[in-house]
């Protein structure tokens, strides 16, 4: 999109509809399952416009059943995969409950991948991970109490020098901005900001390792793009 898409709010329904972009197997390129095999479900929309953001989450039209969604990743998934990721575009601008519910049921992990600023109400359960990645300078109140993992994307010149995390807006290239900072005792991932320029994100991956080793994070590359998987 590179900051193009159109900022969406909060839509509650019952969920049993959703707004979907796409759902496809793939292996998870970042964070805590980097590595695993996964189903991605990517659903459509986004409630902030990051002037770097590479993801298409607006051309499709597919607004699937509940019970659609969570059939297509069964099948997805086979015997063999046990990752469910909802991913966006922003997924809780859209109520998840009742599709998180269903696939917590099929046995799958489920890892939510959220910009941090909404929330819905979501059952407890040790099954489901939720990877806050701050794009704002706050953070959902009742999110923030459930994240399980933080993932920062850095880059070259944007470093706190305090804890190693950035400091520059998302929103507006070059403003800084007090992005929010994670819980304590919450695994932090620190990945290097892709800027479509091998230069530039050669520059990147070495501030996000120097990053990783001086302030104790963990490092995480985009290993799909790596690959040349989706
Ligand atoms: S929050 Fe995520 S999906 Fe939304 S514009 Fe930013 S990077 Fe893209």
């Amino acid at each position: 999109m590179l900051g193009n898409n159109p900022i969406r709010q909060q839509e509650m329904s019952d969920g049993k509809i959703l707004w979907v972009q796409e759902i496809f197997h793939s292996l998870q390129g970042e964070g805590p399952f980097a590595g695993k095999p996964a189903v991605f479900i990517r659903l459509s929309g986004c409630n902030l416009r990051c002037f770097w953001c590479d993801t298409d989450f607006e051309s499709s039209n597919w607004h699937p059943s509940c019970d659609e969604v969570v059939e297509n990743s069964r099948d997805l998934a086979g015997d063999t995969t046990k990752l469910a990721v909802i991913t966006g575009g922003e997924p809780f601008r859209q109520n998840i409950a009742p599709l998180v519910e269903r696939l917590l049921e099929e046995g799958l992990e489920v890892q939510i991948e959220t910009n941090g600023t909404l929330w819905v109400e979501l059952p407890e359960n040790k099954r489901l991970h939720i990877v806050v990645s701050p794009k704002t300078a706050k953070i959902n109140d009742q999110l923030r109490r459930r994240a399980t993992a933080f993932k920062y994307v850095v880059s070259a010149d944007n470093c706190d020098p305090a804890d190693g995390l950035p400091l520059m807006s998302t929103q507006s290239e070059g403003e800084k901005s007090n992005i929010a900072k994670p819980e304590p005792d919450v695994p932090i991932y620190v990945m290097p900001l892709d800027e479509q320029d091998e230069k530039k994100n050669r520059k990147n991956i070495a501030a996000a390792s120097e990053i990783a080793q001086k302030y104790g994070h963990s490092l995480t590359l985009q290993l799909h793009k790596i690959i040349g998987v989706r």
